[in-house]
């Protein structure tokens, strides 16, 4: 089974969801990783070609085509990212394509994977006729196994003979720069059962004494209690760090698919709220009065 991955970047660094993948295919046979920009590539493990084509756009999916018709890979692994799909999917006219996978495994030749399906709901198998395309979810694989010594090939872009469709001329970022929840260790995470906006400066006051950031569901954002680059879910960002603290959240599809972190620890009334069957931990208490007690504690440990 030969693997190639793609290798994402993005303002000149590669995501750790690169990591992820070649962890991954490490586990399946000979691998190999594409890199289009002209990042550090030197901390991937293996072979890795790198085209210094810009920052990744969705044109560079013409360089994708060409390395495939180079190497002839059985499978190609992408992360399930916004700019990785958005390659992917043009990719998907001429290739099977398996989104939302979570676990890829190589048997006789064949490749199997595991994958969410109705916003998570089901899980499916799948069978993918080779070479096929497997879009793999963040926080599926341990990106340290995929971190190493490169051994580093360069490619023209006019070897290649694709020519660009598309001028990236840069990011528009948030004018106001705030914390990447997806990069976080601890997340301190609230949703509606906070109840009220001046109960977020307690999830604040924990999230510093353990040394995190505070996130929340989707009804948070909403309301503008926390910015738009605080959310977790299908429609915000990927936790994926040591701890996530789940506080007043119920637990829905669309937010689990979000929580990636090793150790999840709810908090929630209601004994059969959802959240619980993704916890390591789980507490049935009103939040606003086990916030306190919990900030008391902590300092007094930290402080003791
Ligand atoms: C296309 C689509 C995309 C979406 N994307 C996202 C997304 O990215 N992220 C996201 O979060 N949601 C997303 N949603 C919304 C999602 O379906 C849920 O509506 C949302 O996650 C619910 O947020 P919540 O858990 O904070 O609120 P609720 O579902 O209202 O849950 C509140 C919870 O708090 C508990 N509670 C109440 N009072 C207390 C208290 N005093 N102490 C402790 N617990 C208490 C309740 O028992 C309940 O379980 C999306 C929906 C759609 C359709």
């Amino acid at each position: 089974m030969k693997v190639l991955v793609f290798g994402e970047v993005v303002d000149g660094t590669i995501q750790n969801i690169t990591y992820e993948l070649v962890a991954c295919a490490k586990k399946l046979g000979e691998y190999l990783t594409l890199v289009t920009s002209d990042a550090d590539v030197s901390s991937i493990d293996g072979r890795v070609i790198k085209v210094n084509a810009g920052e990744t756009n969705p044109w560079h999916y013409k360089i994708v085509e060409k390395v495939i018709e180079r190497e002839n890979p059985d499978l190609i692994l992408f992360g399930n990212t916004s700019s990785s799909v958005d390659i992917a999917s043009q990719l998907s006219a001429k290739l099977p394509v398996a989104t939302s996978v979570y676990e890829v495994s190589a048997e006789n030749g064949e490749v199997i994977v595991k994958s969410l399906s109705y916003g998570g709901k089901i899980i499916v198998e799948l069978k993918l006729t080779t070479p096929a395309i497997a879009v793999v979810n963040v926080g599926s694989y341990n990106a340290e196994d995929g971190k190493g010594t490169a051994s580093v090939e360069e490619i023209e872009i006019d070897e290649l003979g694709v020519r660009d469709g598309i001028e990236f001329l840069g990011y528009i970022k948030p004018e106001e720069e705030d914390v990447d929840i997806s990069k976080a260790e601890v997340v301190v995470s609230v949703g509606r059962g906070i109840g009220d906006e001046t109960n977020i400066e307690m999830a604040e006051e924990l999230a510093e004494l353990l040394g995190g950031v505070v996130a929340g569901s989707r009804p948070i954002i909403d309301q503008g209690w926390l910015p738009k680059t605080r959310q977790v879910g299908r429609s915000g960002k990927t936790v994926t760090g040591k701890l996530y603290l789940a506080l007043g959240i119920s637990g829905a599809t669309e937010h689990v698919e979000g929580v990636k972190a090793k150790n999840v620890i709810a908090v929630n009334t209601d004994k059969t709220a959802p959240i619980f069957r993704v916890s390591r931990l789980g507490i049935v208490a009103d939040v606003n009065e086990l916030l306190p007690t919990l900030v008391d504690k902590i300092r007094e440990i930290k402080e003791g």
